[in-house]
């Protein structure tokens, strides 16, 4: 973080332009369970936030009420790949976080401790204004009661609950370097709120049983997400078919049929509520979790009979159900997550949504410097109503305030001289209220306007073309190109859409020449012809393996053939890491004035060590030896090891290629992955 940005003004590949800082003069803070965050803002559970880069960059991006990636007993997943496919409204195969239990936390941990890192540097430059740095972490915890209630889970939640233990250990691993921040007093209490996934299909008695273990036993605040199916299949259907023309898009009715029904949805609500009171905690609903529909994409493998959707078609159905739920359950607490962008963002901040999570968005170009986007088109909008609080803009922002007025506060004095603020530039409805001795009534003004603000926004939505199939049917295009382990078109768009910044732009110098390999011939080791090695371009991609997931989100937006996060040099962070996943890819290890590298081409293991000082180069594949002189690529003797095959011939230009990358990911001018650990 520190070395990038200071190289490069970027962190994690997020450009410093891009981080979010906040207007001071508004307030765009919410409460979410009690606590507060600086704005509602943040990822939905999902592949922007299972691992510690994720937090850190959706922080910075502006994101203040983290959702953390799903946990579950069942951490050895064997997901489908690819399993993201975001090119036209977002669908996916993926499901929870894929790491184990220990590691989710402990990504979790130095999440938490990298970000309070950067408020103690203020690296966001805003000495005036800690205020926009409150920010929380929700725990996302699937799927059913038996494991919920495992030994190993409990364990897991009371680690989030409090990771003294596990603070400590990574305060062990700050190196010298940073040994300045090995004393700072680190967030311990991570997060005491848990939002529940549920399977599809899950019993309304087992979401029941789960949220009350969570409310009584595990003494958490909790979130329990709901899912579209209970619109119903035929309102569902006419939505998706009828007003948006998702005609493709198939729903099965055992979907419908399985998935918690309408009342029973209320009624659990209703007596979860009231457990939540009893013990003190709060319990909240969040719409939604995404559609699931028949696989009818070829992007997916066959064998998925499902697939789940997202994005612009969700965000209509989902506000469709919201109004509904709203107007049997106005009072309780709604979070939201369904096809969330720049544009719709301040419509959902007029709903009072807290927290407003995102997704499908983030996956596409630009990732997380997408999110700041959010806010400063709600600060734009707060500025031109003339509020400077996310609770007067809720009010004021559908012109639903003096309706919303007239119902929570009585006729007379107090009531007109809210119509005079509402109406007046620079609105102050709490103010107002509070000098009036009636601040209790703002909580209810702001939640009467949200409602009335509903039907609003529902039929604004349902009318708005970009929600409709034919805007959104156009895939990114392929370009008649396939890449390879150097040269691209250079677009950098896998950087920014990598969810987990796996992909990252180094340099290398450029180079044509033609090579000649090394046979064995008569127990002498001769030059044979061998090609011309040709790299066109300085600036180059490579993949740090260790971050990858193969989701294929890369693939989806590179306009080459073959995929990103495949053709390019893959870098694994440790040589047991490289020797543990027999793929094509790299380790490497800057030492005093030795690189030591291992590599792996079609499937060919190579070994190379560089003498910086001595600029000699020793390269091998276990089989023939070529001494170099390294910064010329040049060939000095070769030789072979005994029991070496008569014919047997290296490939001198897998030396070429991995001269290059290591040479290039080494170069301490940029910061990445690989060099981070070894500059
Ligand atoms: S690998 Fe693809 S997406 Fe990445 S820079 Fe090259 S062309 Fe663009
Ligand atoms: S590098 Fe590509 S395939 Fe790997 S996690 Fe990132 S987007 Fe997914």
């Amino acid at each position: 973080m520190f070395r990038e940005f200071e190289r490069e003004a970027k962190v994690f590949d997020l450009p410093a332009r891009k981080f979010w800082h906040g207007a001071p003069d508004l307030d765009t803070s919410v409460t979410f369970h009690g606590q507060r965050a600086s704005n509602p803002v943040g990822p939905a559970a999902g592949p922007q936030d299972q691992m510690a880069q994720n937090i850190v960059l959706a922080w910075l991006a502006g994101s203040r009420i983290l959702e953390l990636k799903t946990i579950q007993i069942n951490d050895r997943l064997s997901i489908p790949r690819p399993c993201i496919d975001a090119t036209t409204v977002g669908y996916n195969v993926e499901w929870s976080q894929e790491l184990r239990l220990e590691d989710s936390l402990r990504e979790y941990v130095a999440g938490s401790m990298l970000i309070d890192i950067l408020k103690e540097v203020n690296l966001l430059g805003r000495p005036s204004d800690p205020d926009k740095d409150d920010t929380i972490l929700d725990m996302s915890v699937g799927y059913d009661l038996q494991g919920i209630r495992s030994e190993p889970v409990r364990l897991w939640i009371e680690s989030m609950k409090d990771a003294s233990v596990h603070v400590e250990a990574l305060r062990q691993q700050i190196p010298d370097e940073f040994r300045r921040f090995r004393d700072l007093d680190f967030t311990r209490r991570l997060s005491d709120q848990i939002t529940l996934s549920t399977f599809h299909g899950c019993p309304a008695g087992e979401i029941e049983g789960i949220v009350r273990f969570l409310l009584t036993e595990m003494d958490v605040h909790v979130t329990v997400k709901l899912n579209p199916t209970l619109l119903g299949q035929e309102r569902v259907d006419h939505l998706l078919h009828d007003v948006l023309g998702y005609r493709e898009v198939e729903t099965r009715a055992q979907d419908f049929e399985k998935d918690l029904q309408w009342e029973q949805a209320l009624e659990i609500t209703d007596r979860l509520s009231e457990v939540a009171r009893a013990h003190g905690r709060t319990f909240q609903v969040k719409f939604s979790n995404t559609l699931v529909v028949r696989n009818h994409r070829r992007f997916f493998p066959a064998t998925e009979e499902v697939m789940y959707l997202s994005g612009e078609p969700l965000h209509v159905l989902t506000l469709n159900l919201v109004e509904k739920y709203r107007q049997a359950r106005p009072e309780v607490p709604i979070s939201f997550s369904a096809g969330v962008d720049n544009r719709n963002f301040p419509d959902c901040a007029a709903l009072g949504f807290t927290p407003i999570t995102t997704c499908t968005d983030l996956l596409r170009p630009g990732g997380y410097a997408r999110l700041p986007k959010y806010l400063e088109n709600l600060e734009e909008r707060m500025r031109a109503l003339g509020v400077r609080t996310l609770g007067d803009y809720v009010v004021k922002s559908c012109a639903q305030g003096a309706e919303a007025i007239r119902r929570v506060v009585p006729p007379g004095g107090t009531q007109e001289a809210l119509l005079g603020s509402l109406a007046s530039e620079r609105v102050a409805l709490r103010e107002t209220l509070e000098q009036r001795g009636a601040a209790h009534l703002f909580p209810r003004l702001v939640q009467q306007a949200a409602l009335l603000n509903t039907p609003v926004v529902v039929a604004k939505v349902g009318a708005e073309p970009r929600y409709r199939a034919e805007q959104n049917r156009k895939e990114p295009r392929k370009i008649d190109s396939r890449l390879w382990m150097f040269d691209c078109i250079n677009c950098d768009k896998c950087v920014p859409v990598c969810p987990n910044d796996a992909n990252f732009i180094y340099e290398t110098g450029l180079h044509r020449a033609a090579y000649q390999n090394y046979a064995l011939h008569a127990g002498t080791v001769v030059a044979v012809p061998g090609g011309v090695f040709e790299v066109k371009k300085e600036h180059q991609i490579a993949n740090f393996q260790d971050f990858c997931n193969e989701c294929g989100n890369c693939d989806t937006f590179c306009p080459e053939y073959g995929g990103p996060f495949i053709e390019k040099p893959r870098f694994f962070g440790s040589l047991d890491a490289w020797r543990a996943l027999p793929r094509d890819g790299f380790f490497c290890l800057r030492q005093v004035d030795v690189d030591a590298a291992w590599g792996r081409i079609r499937g060919v293991e190579y070994h190379l060590e560089v003498d910086r000082a001595r600029d000699r180069g020793l390269f091998t594949d276990g089989a023939i030896r070529v001494e170099l002189r390294h910064s010329e690529r040049r060939p000095l003797t070769a030789s072979a090891r005994a029991g070496t095959a008569e014919g047997h011939t290296l490939d001198f230009a897998a030396y070429l290629n991995m001269a290059l990358a290591i040479d290039g990911v080494l170069d301490p001018r940029r910061a990445n992955p690989v060099n981070a650990a070894q500059a």
